[in-house]
């Protein structure tokens, strides 16, 4: 249990560990600072974490099937990327303007009506998306070639070296379509094509799993992926 509470984190308004905060729900508060404990026992996380994190915040309404995100500011990507077009010493850093930028977690007004872990779960994964470097991304990209996969994925494994994999795992079946969820041990089809997630949240292929695609799939229509849970052993 967390020791040495301090009066200010009680503020339903105020900060908490220094990442502001105007979300009121006591109970988002509470998930929220649960997770943050978690991420602080990870150094250079949570530094990461504080750079880029300016505040958790309400959802605008209008984005009704959205539980959570991390969104950055593009403002601060614009500037980002004006600063290493002009300064060669920077251009390393070209491209990866996105996962430099500042921006804000967003929670939806509907997320404080969930189960505490279900809120942890969400909060964990989104924390996931803002601490996720440029280079972790592009590794497992590399590997499936499917950007929104990647990025899920290194969102849930962040979340997992937390220390919220069950939180995750229970969590996975309510994630919408759009917002692919599939960890360790699962196996996934895209296009026909057989992957399965190791444990350090990478595809691996398993040509002997493929299977013709469908008709929607071939079509690109639709992204159509089936998550099997893992084989008992
Ligand atoms: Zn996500």
């Amino acid at each position: 249990m967390e020791k040495g509470k301090r009066k200010a984190s009680r503020d339903p308004s105020g900060p908490i560990f220094g990442i502001a905060c105007d979300i009121r729900s006591v109970r988002v508060r509470r998930a929220i600072r649960g997770v943050l404990a978690a991420v602080r026992r990870h150094p250079r996380d949570w530094a990461r974490l504080r750079r880029r994190v300016r505040a958790f915040r309400l959802l605008g309404s209008g984005n009704a099937s959205t539980l959570g995100q991390w969104i950055e500011d593009p403002e601060h990507v614009r500037h980002l990327v004006t600063q290493t077009e002009g300064d060669p010493r920077l251009w390393a850093r070209q491209y990866s303007e996105e996962y430099l930028a500042s921006g804000w977690i967003e929670l939806s007004r509907r997320a404080a009506r969930f189960s505490l872990p279900r809120l942890v779960a969400l909060i964990a994964h989104e924390c996931g998306h803002a601490v996720t470097r440029a280079g972790e991304f592009e590794k497992r990209e590399g590997r499936g070639g499917d950007s929104e996969w990647a990025s899920e994925l290194c969102a849930d494994r962040h979340a997992f070296r937390w220390g919220f994999e069950r939180e995750t795992r229970a969590n996975a079946r309510h994630r919408s379509f759009a917002h692919h969820a599939v960890l360790p041990g699962e196996m996934i089809w895209l296009k026909g094509v057989a992957f399965t997630v190791d444990r350090h949240f990478y595809l691996r292929r398993r040509p002997a799993a493929d299977r013709p695609a469908t008709d929607a799939e071939r079509a690109g229509v639709v992204d159509v992926v089936e998550v099997r849970p893992k084989a008992s052993p």
